[in-house]
Parts: C-alpha cells; structure tokens; sequence
C-alpha cells in the first residue's frame, strides 16, 4: 500500500489512473465523492466516507463506487440509477439530468435526422438542466455520452428494435 502522501501528489493534479475495483480489480476512474453522496439510496448516504472515490467501468461488474483509502463500496443496487455502461442498465441514459434516454437519441437522429449536440437537444430536451456534477454517475458533463450516442445512430441508420 502506497503511503498517503505519495498517494496524493499522484493523484491530485486531475490524473485519472490508478485504485483498481476490488473485486473485478478493473482500472476505475475518480468521481467526485458530491456525485458519490448524490447517488447513492437514501440509506446508504451515512456511508459516504473518505474522498478518493472511483466508479468501476467494467459492465459486469457489480461494484460501481469504490473508495480507495477507505475500502468502502457501493454496489449497483446501491445506486440510484441505472449506470449506463453497466450490463442491462435499464433505462440507458444518455443524458441524466434532462433524463433522456440512449434510445430517445438514437431515434432522434434515425427518424428525425438530427445530425448534431444542438438538434438531438432540441428535440429531446437533453442537456436542458445541466447539472451534471450531481446526476451523471460519472460527475461529467453528459455531452460526450449524448454524441456516443449520436454516432451510434449515425452509424446504424437504423433503430434497433423496429424495421
Ligand atoms: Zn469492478
């Protein structure tokens, strides 16, 4: 275990690497613990503690939060919402604060022929109340899951239940 200080002057300049799920042991990538302590279920809130928090992006796993220095873990039943890259998430969002889903997106560009951020928003209402250091499970901004989402569409042109 590497001494806290060391830890820290790793870390703290926004570098996202380092602190592995400790149960799938899959890189994880740091949240902020104010999106940790938004997401979480009500009962789960008190155990909120330490500051080093990552979320796991491996699809199978159930871990979604964990705390590096704390050991501390938030499975996805723990979890307020579905976490969209996780396996069967159910709705996928693409956008968590205007909750619009990856679907309503691709349909958007499919059906209606929005080609950009600003005509998938227009028509879905995405990204209208842009609060995303709270809502997205991440603590970014929706924006680059919107255009994933975008270029999905773009490149089935078609919608994968219907036709
Ligand atoms: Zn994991």
């Amino acid at each position: 275990m590497m001494a806290k200080s060391c830890w820290e002057c790793n870390t703290n300049k926004g570098n996202r690497i380092g602190g592995n799920c400790p149960d799938c042991n899959n890189q994880g990538v740091s949240v902020k613990r104010l999106t940790v302590e938004h997401l979480v279920t009500e009962n789960c809130r008190n155990a909120v503690v330490g500051d080093q928090y990552k979320i796991c992006m491996n699809e199978d796993c159930d871990v979604v939060y964990f705390d590096v220095d704390s050991g501390t873990r938030f499975l996805r039943d723990q979890v307020k919402v579905p976490i969209w890259f996780k396996k069967d998430a159910n709705p996928k969002y693409a956008c968590y604060c205007s909750k619009v889903t990856e679907e309503q997106v691709i349909e958007a560009v499919v059906k209606h022929g929005a080609k950009t951020i600003q005509e998938v928003n227009a028509l879905t209402g995405a990204m209208k109340n842009s609060n995303c250091k709270e809502n997205n499970p991440l603590g970014i901004c929706c924006h680059k899951i919107v255009q994933e989402a975008i270029d999905k569409g773009l490149r089935s042109g078609t919608l994968p239940s219907t036709e």
